[in-house]
């Protein structure tokens, strides 16, 4: 198959094959956009090269070298001719986009010789030797291996010992000496066709760098697809001071305001923009010295946004006052951004509804779920800088990605400070807070990443400086941070804060409004609440959910006074002390299940009999088996030996579920009059109760029938007596892999059944849900498995199960309810899922709602 495609031989369409990066620069060709001629060659051929075990396919060379005599042409430059010398840029581009993640090597074609040529030819010395360093700094770093740091020394060090502190001080002559500083550190071949097939070769090779696959892995990307390589001719922002190069966004990414936002440094190459080696300037300062310059680049992005209908993330270059186009791709933007932007260009009729609604994801729902600091509380701000990615954070200042990890994973809270980030330090960022960084813009590596991620980040802070290596950071009014030193960044100002400044809840927006009420409009999922308490269950409520799907009873006994009650049932010694327990804490169920029915008010709700993993309840230590033993007024050593019979070698495979309701029916009983007398209770107070009793943890059809008999039971006694009646329902969850597979035999007992996919893919996998943290991370890590399987569903074989049992209960059934109301129903991937398996609601914790709520609907258009 072709491997090489020229600029003029590919569409938008193709990322596929060319990379986003490289279809897009075709798409723009394709527009007549100015854009510097080149070739790409394919993800094919990096396939291809893998699989031939790190081998450049026997006719790579060829081909490409035809597609460099037509750039040649078109540019009218000859690559590796010193008169007049064609340089390149040599690229990496995947299917999807992954900013900075892999490698980049410009200027690529220049020797000894043909940056003499370059500097006699463009009359421009400064500029010639300026790129020349560049190539050999990033030629070995990308392609020998050898880190940028020590070239960037080496610049230290001269204008050190040259009494210069900037870039633009530097000569030719100075260039020229960092050069054979340079030619000592790498050994760099002058063939510039050597060069080009060394560089591609180290492109292929970046797609499995750690870094990439870090970010892969965070992405869901699949490691097979591999990256295209774009070769592209050179355009110069570091000519002079009417070059420059710039980064644009076609509206605001963190705000979504419709208003074109760019950044722009004068002779500088791409790279120092991206690098945030120097701050840039707004993009008006463009405006103001080459108002033609500027004029085109507001039309060009203006039509590229209406082409691709979505917020660009544009990169340009000018050169001696000349416009050319490098690159456009989709903007990266934070949540509240993309929600503006997707309900905003609906208005504008660029999209509709369904797209609206593809273009948001479940990381940027979860930003008006975080919180904000709250700007009446705001004290001690030490410095400003740009406001790079909104929200509040506050933790232990750290200096690099390894403490932030190691500090963090003590469960404190952390803020990374870094001068700058790098791709390296994403494992740190990952498990910020906060990362706060004093160099570059707001389109830098850490303000892009940051944002992609939704951590809180402050960039470009110049009035602190930071020292990595001291551990120290300091302010220009003297203000120092250690490391440990507890800052509060605000991410939507820029401030940063001595001390932990309180913080107000996330709120919504009317955009985001607008978004969940299209989202409602176009999915099938229903989506409700775990949620046990009321203040869950409002917030469940506004947030969109539409019942309760799990109210697990035992949590409602975690408060001390009740612990004692069901701690005193568990250890009762007799029927009689048992009931009086049970006739305690009948009480507060039947209060706190009322509260339910009335912040529910006419939704279902679904109370699961008491499931408690006995571990969780019994004393823990002697102080704690003393202070229970006073508590119930019980010795010590009985409550010692009670706890030691009943102590579990496999307490999550032991006495739990509804076996409970089987060796003491009474504690259903009890459970039984708490439901149904709230429920007669809340229809005398004039509200709609709906309740749902549902069985855990079952295994066959004679553990419903019986337990079902029990609810029935009790449920006509409490009716009877009260005089009413209130519509119920009794359903069972599916946990066991046992219940899955004879889920057509438990159908017909029940009314409605919900998938408990924590258990069932604890008993599914065999990994206990308390042990599995030890050994699941070396999984993710050795790749065993893909995903943690209690984050989203596997839906190989714990999906297979589901699906057996959904298609075989409704073969038994017909219609019957279906739902599911473990972690995964919160997960947007395992959602999709769900909705494949034509499930009747997803049941999660209330933030995750409204991720649940887009989700569906993404499933569903
Ligand atoms: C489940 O197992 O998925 C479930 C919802 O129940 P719990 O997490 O309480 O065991
Ligand atoms: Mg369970």
């Amino acid at each position: 198959a072709k491997r090489v495609y020229l600029f003029s031989e590919g569409n938008r369409d193709e990322r596929e094959l060319l990379g986003g990066k490289g279809a897009n620069l075709c798409e723009m060709t394709a527009l007549g956009l100015p854009v510097p001629f080149g070739f790409i060659i394919t993800t094919d051929t990096c396939r291809e090269y893998f699989q031939a075990g790190n081998k450049f396919p026997g006719l790579l060379e060829q081909e490409y070298r035809v597609a460099l005599d037509l750039v040649e042409k078109k540019m009218g430059a000859r690559f590796g001719d010193p008169e007049n010398p064609l340089l390149f840029s040599v690229r990496s581009g995947a299917p999807v986009s992954m900013p900075g993640m892999m490698d980049t090597i410009l200027n690529l074609g220049l020797n000894d010789e043909i940056a003499a040529g370059l500097a006699q030819k463009t009359d421009n010395p400064r500029f010639a030797y300026d790129s020349y360093r560049r190539f050999i700094a990033m030629f070995a770093d990308v392609v020998l291996g050898i880190p940028g740091e020590k070239f960037e020394h080496e610049i230290e060090k001269y204008k050190a010992a040259h009494g210069k502190t900037l870039d633009v001080e530097m000569s030719a002559e100075d260039w020229q000496a960092i050069i054979e500083i340079y030619k000592t550190i790498a050994n760099f071949p002058e063939d510039p066709f050597v060069q080009l097939k060394m560089a591609v070769e180290a492109v292929f090779k970046s797609w499995h760098t750690p870094r990439a696959n870090i970010y892969r892995e965070m992405n869901n990307i699949p490691d097979s697809m591999g990256t295209a390589v774009c070769v592209q001719a050179m355009v110069f922002g570091n000519f002079g001071d009417d070059s420059g190069s710039g980064v644009a966004f076609t509206r605001n990414p963190s705000t979504g305001e419709h208003a074109f936002f760019g950044e722009f440094l004068f002779n500088a190459a791409g790279e120092d923009v991206v690098a945030g080696i120097r701050t840039p300037l707004p993009v008006a300062a463009l405006e103001e010295r080459q108002p033609e310059v500027y004029a085109e680049l507001y039309k060009t992005q203006a039509l590229l946004e209406k082409h691709y209908r979505d917020m660009q993330d544009l990169e340009f270059t000018v050169q001696e006052g000349r416009f050319y186009m490098l690159q456009t791709r989709s903007g990266k933007r934070t949540g509240r951004a993309a929600v503006k932007i997707a309900v905003d260009m609906v208005g504008e009729g660029l999209i509709n509804e369904r797209e609206a609604l593809m273009r948001v994801s479940p990381e940027h729902v979860e930003a008006f779920l975080h919180p904000t600091v709250d700007p009446e509380a705001k004290t001690d701000i030490i410095a400003t800088g740009l406001p790079a990615s909104p929200g509040g954070a506050t933790g232990e200042v750290v200096f690099s990605a390894d403490e932030a990890e190691q500090v963090a994973s003590t469960g404190r809270s952390v803020v990374l400070v870094r001068r700058e980030t790098t791709p390296e330090d994403i494992h740190g960022m990952k498990v910020a807070a906060g990362v706060l960084t004093e160099l570059g813009g707001m389109t830098s590596h850490a303000a892009v990443v940051a944002r992609g991620m939704g951590v809180c980040a402050i960039t470009g802070c110049g009035s602190l400086h930071v020292d990595t290596a001291a551990g120290v950071a300091s302010t220009h009014d003297g203000v120092t941070l250690k490391r440990g030193d507890v800052i509060t960044l605000d991410g939507t100002t820029g401030d940063v804060m001595l001390g932990d400044i309180p913080k107000i809840a996330a709120s919504s927006s009317d955009d985001f409004q607008t978004l969940l009420s299209w989202a409602d409009k176009h999915r099938k999922l229903k989506v409700r609440a775990n949620a046990e308490t009321p203040e869950d269950a409002a917030r469940a409520r506004e947030l969109g959910a539409e019942g309760i799907g799990l109210c697990r009873t035992e949590h409602m006994f975690f408060e001390a006074e009740r612990i004692e009650k069901i701690r005193g049932m568990i250890l009762s010694e007799s029927n009689e002390e048992r009931q009086q327990y049970l006739d305690q804490l009948l009480e507060f169920q039947r209060a706190d299940i009322l509260e339910l029915f009335k912040v529910m008010d006419g939704l279902p709700v679904t109370i699961r009999l008491l499931d408690p993993p006995l571990h969780e309840f019994l004393p823990h230590g002697e102080e704690d088996m003393q202070e229970l033993a006073k508590a119930i007024g019980k010795p010590v050593e009985t409550v010692r030996e009670i706890t030691e019979n009943l102590s579990e070698v496999n307490p999550m495979l032991g006495f739990r579920g509804c076996r409970l309701s089987i060796v003491h029916p009474e504690i259903t009983e009890m459970q039984v009059k708490a439901i149904m007398g709230a429920a007669v209770e809340a229809v005398k107070q004039g509200f709609k109760p709906k309740p749902e009793i549902m069985i855990p943890l079952v295994i066959n059809v004679r553990e419903i029938r019986m337990i079902t008999e029990i609810i029935d039971r009790g449920v006509q006694q409490v009716l009877r007596e009260a005089g009413v009646s209130v519509p119920y329902r009794v359903g069972t969850m599916m946990e066991t892999p046992r219940a899955t597979l004879g889920a057509d035999r438990l159908a017909k007992a029940v009314e409605f059944m919900s998938f408990g996919t924590n258990d069932l893919t604890q008993m599914t996998y065999g990994f206990s849900r308390d042990d599995a943290g030890k050994f699941i991370p070396s999984y993710l890590d050795k790749k065993l498995i893909d995903v943690d399987p209690f984050v989203s569903l596997d839906q190989r074989a714990v999906g297979r199960l589901m699906e057996i049992a959904v298609n075989e209960s409704r073969a038994a059934k017909k219609g019957i309810k279906y739902g599911i109301c473990g972690e995964h129903g919160g997960d947007p991937r395992s959602i999709r899922f769900c909705h494949k398996l034509g499930l009747d609601y997803v049941s999660c914790s209330p933030f995750r709602v409204p991720i649940a709520r887009i989700a569906a609907a993404q499933a569903h258009v």
